[in-house]
This record gives C-alpha cells, structure tokens and sequence, in this order.
C-alpha cells in the first residue's frame, strides 16, 4: 500500500510515531506536518519526523492522500472545519483519539453527515510521555488498533488505514463500533486513569506528602506511572466519552464502598475471597494484555 504525501496533524507522541513508522517501512511517501505550536513543528522536522511543516490545515492536508488527526480530542472539531474543502481528491482522513463518539459526532456536525472518507481509529498503545521528542517508529509494533467505520465509511478506506496500521506500523486491527469502543476503553483505560489521578491528587493534599511519596515502593509506582500523562489530553478524555466514564465510576464507587465495609467489618473471608477473584481473574487474562 503506499502513500505519496501524509500530512499529520499534532506531530505529538502518537503522530509522531506514525510518522516514523512510515519512515521506517521506507514508504517514500513525504510526511507534511502542523499544528498549532511552530516551535514544537519545528523540533518534528529537526528530528527528521516530518520532511516540512506549516501551522495552516488547509495548506498542510493540500495534495495529502492520507491525513493523520493527532491532536488531543478537543481539538478535532475545529481541525475538521479547517480541512473542511481543502481535501484532495480520494483523501482518506483517519484520527488516534481515545474516544470514539465525540470523533463520529465532530464529523457530523462540521460535514452534516460522517463523510465516507473518515475513519476513526485509536491505537492501544502509548505511555504517559508526550510530544515528539517521545515518539517511535516501534510504539505501535504488536499492539492492537481498534477502527470505528460509521455506517457509510467507504471500506476502500477502511481497508487502506488497515493497511497502514498493519504492513506499515506492525499492529493488528480490529473493527467495533464507537459506542462499543468507548464502553470498553471507560473500563479499561478510562477508569484507571482516573484513580491513578484521584489517588496522587488526593495524596499530594495530605499532611506529610513528601514522607508519603519517599516511602512509596515499586507497587506504588506501578499503579500510579499512568498519573504522569498529560492533563489536557486527560480532560479531552473524560469530556469526550463522559457518559460511559460515569457509568464506570458509579460502578466502581459502589463496589470501593463494599470493599471500606469488608475492611470496616474486619471480614477477613470476605478480604481473602475479594483479594483471590482479583488475583485469579488478572493472572487469567495477564496473557492477553501482555502483548
Ligand atoms: P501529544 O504528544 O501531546 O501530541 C498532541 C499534538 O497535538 C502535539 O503535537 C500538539 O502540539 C498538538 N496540538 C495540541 N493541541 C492542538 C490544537 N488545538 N491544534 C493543533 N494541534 C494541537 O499527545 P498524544 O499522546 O500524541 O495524543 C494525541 C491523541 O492520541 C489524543 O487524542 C489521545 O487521546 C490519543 N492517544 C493517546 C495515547 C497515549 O498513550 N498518549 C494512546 C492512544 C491514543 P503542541 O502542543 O506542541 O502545540
């Protein structure tokens, strides 16, 4: 599959790594980047991401035969309107956000109907960094990229961004659609962040918070890395795909009550049954979420 011009826009941590996977597969195809910071597109193209850079959308996705949203949520909408007319013909547009709703619902209200040519996507890969200076070519290796087509996607550009994941970043595909994606990815990415947040948030208020943390072992470390991310990505995220984030709070917050009542209660059984279901059900599944 090749591409003769990618314009990415938010050369960032995900862009950026998409622009070196292109890279690295020798794709030949010339990588355009933009965005809002100049300073920061000028870093992309110092560090050999990007062959040339401009802050305007229009002038970036001009000629493009595959444009890469990778902006933070909140800023699709707008990205949307500055492309909006200034696509190439057959252009197939594609975006990495977290959610996948907001993305379908964006498209709808700039275009008045998801345009057949965009199809969102989101790689379950990445890490708590961001910006270019953090992206790799080998960050999407193995890992999987859950595609959201809306009802009239055309499937040659499904299959193209298929494409594009697979032969040239090295990950496996799946298909699901948007409302499935963001209920799944509020359980398992959403919701994590969210107490690895709450839990620093509230230890960075507590009396003898520098004790806490130098104190602090391997475990702590663990549960809290994803608590470094970026804030306003964060933000875009749990506005973006609320409805299910708060399902999956309220369902947490419920079940964290029963667990204060068993350690209230000293219900040893009841610790020991809560602690071994866990255990069992993550080493169960730890095969799958290793890879
Ligand atoms: P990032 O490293 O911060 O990159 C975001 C890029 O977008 C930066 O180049 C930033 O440039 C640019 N940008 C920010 N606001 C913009 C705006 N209003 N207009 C134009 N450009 C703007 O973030 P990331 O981790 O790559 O995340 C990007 C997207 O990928 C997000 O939607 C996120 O949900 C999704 N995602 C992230 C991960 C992860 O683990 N990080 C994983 C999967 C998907 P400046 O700030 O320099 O201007």
């Amino acid at each position: 599959m090749s591409w003769q011009r990618v314009t990415v826009i938010g050369v960032g941590l995900i862009g950026g790594s998409l622009a070196l996977a292109l890279r690295r597969a020798g794709s030949g195809a010339e990588i355009v980047g933009c965005g809002r910071s100049a300073a920061s597109l000028r870093r992309a193209a110092g560090l050999g991401v990007v062959d040339r850079w401009t802050t305007d959308v229009a002038e970036a996705v001009s000629g493009a035969d595959l444009v890469v949203l990778g902006v933070p949520l909140g800023a699709v909408r707008e990205t949307l309107e500055s492309l909006r007319g200034a696509l190439a013909p057959g252009a197939v547009v594609t975006d990495v956000g977290s959610a996948k709703g907001c993305v379908l619902a964006d498209a709808e209200a700039v275009f008045g109907a998801v345009p057949p040519w965009l199809v969102p996507g989101h790689p379950i890969a990445g890490n708590e960094r961001s910006g270019v200076e953090a992206a790799s070519a080998e960050l999407f290796r193995d890992r999987r990229v859950i595609l959201t087509p809306a009802e009239h996607t055309a499937p040659q550009a499904v299959a193209r961004v298929r494409a594009l994941w697979e032969e040239v970043a090295g990950a496996q595909v799946l298909c699901t659609d948007a409302a499935h994606h963001d209920q799944v990815l509020a359980a398992t990415s959403h919701l994590p962040h969210m107490l690895a947040f709450g839990l620093v948030d509230t230890l960075a208020r507590w009396e003898g918070v520098e004790e806490i943390f130098a104190y602090a072992a391997g475990g702590f470390r663990d549960f809290t890395r994803i608590a470094s991310s970026d804030p306003v990505m964060w933000r875009d995220i749990c506005l973006a795909n609320r409805e299910a984030l708060l399902a999956a709070l309220h369902r947490y917050r419920a079940d964290l009550e029963d667990l204060t009542a068993l350690v209230e209660a000293g219900d040893a059984s009841g610790l020991e049954l809560l602690f071994r279901n866990a255990k069992e059900t993550r080493d169960r599944y730890l095969p799958l979420f290793e890879r």
